[in-house]
């Protein structure tokens, strides 16, 4: 088995662990807190600065069987916080030491109250971010719910906060996220190489592992990519959006690959580029953070974007990605996802973009329907393009 199959068994084996081991062992090695958190952006850097294990939880995939779940939840809303119910009540989740639920929609909202009732031994913080941009509104607001979850972690058992330690958390994200940024690069010139649905496990297992495994684990996948002799195809160069909370299944990213299309670009795992560019590491790092946020977030429909100007940001992406069509991929009942759809397509078909929409469900188990839409969607741009 070569480097490169042996790195990707693993990191396979990590995505697919529900239960978590690799936080048991981690917590068993240094006795301190784990604590998870639902998609898409929390402050992993002041977790960590604290000693704390941040674990990215973003639904059981389509490896969980919903035996409880679905008591939890109407039928018309998304996938996702059944087989997150489900995961917790089964134990699953048993090694964590809390949850975070960051504020995306109102699914997540009601999830964390579940969690309070279900899991009232454990610590359960719904982190409110602002939607507000202006430093002195969201801002102070912002600062004010860092310090809150600080102290929180701090009565749980985590090390107090240390302006030094939050400093050096920053940098080493800041390395973690270059290296993610130098992937998503490779991709973008050479898909080829960085295959999505490869590309996808080693961000999703760099999420669940100590951060400077996550580091190292970047690093070798990067190299390993960089040195492999996969030659071009002819495919067609698609964006995905839309799947940036719930997440596709596996087999969805391969089918796509499948039916003719190279991913060079996606929000998939989107916590990875949520903050865009280095946080700054001189100056108040608290404060740092909070202007990282304000500043340098990604667009994203759980975050407030002006109507004139909704669809610039993916249309942009569009022309730095060389991307021919846009793949829209949400999850079913996506509010945030789905209610943002009619505007940014709008804004790609006003810019002559193609594009495409279809939905799944982190559990959908066929394939056969989007595999003809996506593979009639890449013929079409290979046939038609630049006519
Ligand atoms: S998939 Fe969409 S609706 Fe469901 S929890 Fe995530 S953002 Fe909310």
């Amino acid at each position: 088995m070569s480097e490169l199959e042996t790195l990707l068994e693993r990191c396979e084996v990590l995505y697919r662990d529900s239960s978590l081991a690799a936080a048991r062992d981690w917590k068993e090695e240094t006795g301190g807190l784990a604590i998870g958190y639902m998609p898409i952006y929390i402050p992993r850097e002041l977790l960590h600065a604290q000693g704390v294990l941040p674990v990215a939880l973003m639904g059981g995939g389509d490896d969980v069987e919903i035996i409880r779940g679905d008591a939890y939840y109407q039928s018309y809303i998304c996938h996702l916080p059944r087989s997150t119910i489900e995961l917790g009540l089964n134990g699953s989740y048993d090694a964590l030491d809390g949850l975070l639920f960051p504020a995306i929609c109102d699914v997540i909202r009601n999830l964390s109250g579940m969690w309070k009732l279900q899991f009232p031994d454990k610590l359960v913080r719904y982190l409110d971010v602002p939607q507000n941009f202006d430093p002195e509104v969201g801002g102070r607001f912002y600062r004010h719910e860092l310090e809150s979850l600080s102290a929180d972690l701090t009565a749980r058992g985590a090390r107090p906060y240390d302006a030094e330690a939050l400093r050096a958390s920053i940098k080493a994200y800041n390395e973690n996220r270059r290296l993610v940024d130098d992937l998503y690069g490779l991709r973008r010139d050479q898909p080829w190489k960085v295959p999505t649905s490869e590309f996808y496990l080693v961000l999703r297992a760099s999420l669940v592992i100590p951060l400077a495994e996550s580091t190292r684990l970047l690093r070798d996948y990067r190299d390993a990519s960089l040195a492999s002799e996969r030659q071009p195809m002819d495919q067609a160069r698609v964006l995905l959006v839309g799947s940036f909370c719930e997440q596709p299944p596996l087999g969805l990213l391969k089918t796509l690959e499948r039916s003719g299309c190279y991913i060079v670009d996606d929000d998939l795992a989107q916590i990875h580029r949520w903050i865009q560019g280095d946080i700054a590491e001189e100056g108040d790092p608290l404060q740092n953070l909070v202007d990282a946020f304000l500043e340098q977030s990604i667009a994203s429909p759980v975050r407030y974007i002006d109507e004139e100007t909704k669809g610039a940001a993916l249309v942009e992406r569009v022309k730095q990605s060389a991307a021919e069509g846009v793949l829209f991929c949400a999850p079913s009942f996506c509010d945030p996802a789905l209610l943002d759809q009619p505007m940014t397509s709008a804004a790609v078909e006003a810019a002559g973009i193609p594009w495409t929409a279809f939905k799944f469900s982190e559990n959908t188990g066929q394939f056969q329907v989007i595999r003809e839409q996506a593979g009639t969607f890449s013929d079409s741009i290979k046939l038609w393009s630049g006519e």
